[in-house]
């Protein structure tokens, strides 16, 4: 039997969530962001919840791929644009649309020779300070791109610093609306928290397509402010174990390495096979949340590689019988119907739902629920 470890995605979540998104989104079309291998879901997995998308947004030419392999004939757009020469090549033959955020991109495409225009997107720095073109260059790259026989349509785009907090965008936006206003072409600018936290009565800046990647996957962009359940998503992936072991603790008595957890009382701890080199965050320790048969407890002490600790007692204090072979849900929901928030984890261990989303284990077998 293998290791009781897997994960699940859940494609009505993922449904939902789009919906969410489109509806939060006004008349914006939705790019489904499906970069670092869907946020570590899976393209493959997530392809059925998703395809009710307007497009695919993503990095990796492969991953473009395999988009296209899926049989999506749909707009797919490469966030960071190519990065070679013969990438171009690809674009023309999947036609993929692609970013352009500097002088050596331009150059390459006008070394290019293919028979079919390409779609870009112009990409302005408004303040992010990461890719694009700055305000004051954004005219005369396009000028550059518009005079080039390879380029068909225009569009253009930029990225948010703080959508999720308190400096927010307006400052961006005005930037990026000064430098692009005369500009014929459609426009990008909301990730998912701008796209979410867009409060009524300002100007919108849905534009014409929104780029949601978190919000699909079911974590609020701006946890802890807000929690996925105020902003109606639900979890797309659940990690979920067993106990592989039980341990009955006196007081004084620790647990795993380190001895960083001691008992200060009769303590029944369950082992449960999840680990780090599963995906696990090492630095989620004593008090980092977990469900055991629908349960919330705590986990106790260090993270191992294939396994960790979790107190038992609050399971007991509800009336069951938890031991070897009760459910762990590491995150996501179990199979009560119990949820665990992925952000209530990723904040025990001073990380966002992001980061543990993606680092999802090659060894985790995963399955997709309808
Ligand atoms: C990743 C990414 C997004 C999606 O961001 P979320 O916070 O996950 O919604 C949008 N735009 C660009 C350019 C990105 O790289």
């Amino acid at each position: 039997m293998p290791r009781p470890i897997h994960a699940c995605i859940h494609t009505p979540a993922l449904q939902h969530n789009l919906a969410r998104a489109r509806a939060a989104a006004a008349d914006a079309k939705v790019w489904a962001v499906v970069k670092a291998n869907a946020y570590g879901h899976g393209i493959e997995h997530v392809f059925e919840g998703l395809r009710g998308a307007d497009g695919f947004a993503l990095l990796d030419l492969s991953e473009a791929q395999r988009v296209r392999q899926l049989g999506w004939r749909g707009p797919i757009l490469l966030l960071e644009g190519v990065f070679e020469p013969r990438d171009l090549e690809l674009c023309s033959r999947l036609s993929l649309w692609h970013t352009i955020h500097c002088d050596e991109q331009i150059d390459m495409l006008a070394a290019h020779k293919t028979q079919v225009a390409h779609r870009v997107f112009l990409k302005m720095n408004t303040g992010m300070n990461r890719l694009g073109f700055t305000p004051q260059r954004f005219r005369s790259a396009w000028a550059r791109l518009n005079a080039l026989p390879q380029v068909d349509e225009i569009s253009f785009m930029t990225h948010f610093s703080d959508a999720d907090g308190a400096r927010g965008i307006a400052h961006q936006v005005a930037a990026f609306n000064a430098a692009a206003q005369d500009l014929p072409g459609e426009r990008s600018l909301c990730n998912s928290a701008a796209t979410l936290r867009q409060r009524p009565g300002t100007p919108a800046v849905y534009a014409d397509w929104v780029r949601a990647g978190i919000a699909l996957y079911g974590s609020a962009p701006d946890h802890p402010e807000h929690t996925a359940a105020h902003w109606g998503l639900q979890p797309t992936m659940t990690l979920a174990t067993r106990l592989i072991g039980t341990q009955q603790l006196q007081a004084g008595d620790t647990v795993g390495y380190g001895s960083c957890f001691t008992a200060d009382g009769p303590t029944l701890v369950g082992i449960a096979a999840c680990g780090y080199a599963d995906g696990y965050p090492r630095h989620a320790g004593t008090g980092a949340p977990v469900l055991v048969d629908g349960v919330r407890t705590r986990l106790l002490g260090r993270v191992s590689m294939d396994m960790l600790a979790v107190d038992l007692n609050p399971v007991l204090a509800a009336g069951l019988q938890p031991g070897w072979g009760s459910e762990v849900t590491l995150w996501g929901r179990s199979s009560t119907g119990a949820v665990l928030p992925i952000d209530d984890v990723a904040h025990a261990a001073g990380t966002v739902g992001y980061e543990l989303m993606c680092a999802l284990a090659p060894r985790v077998p995963v399955a997709v629920a309808d």
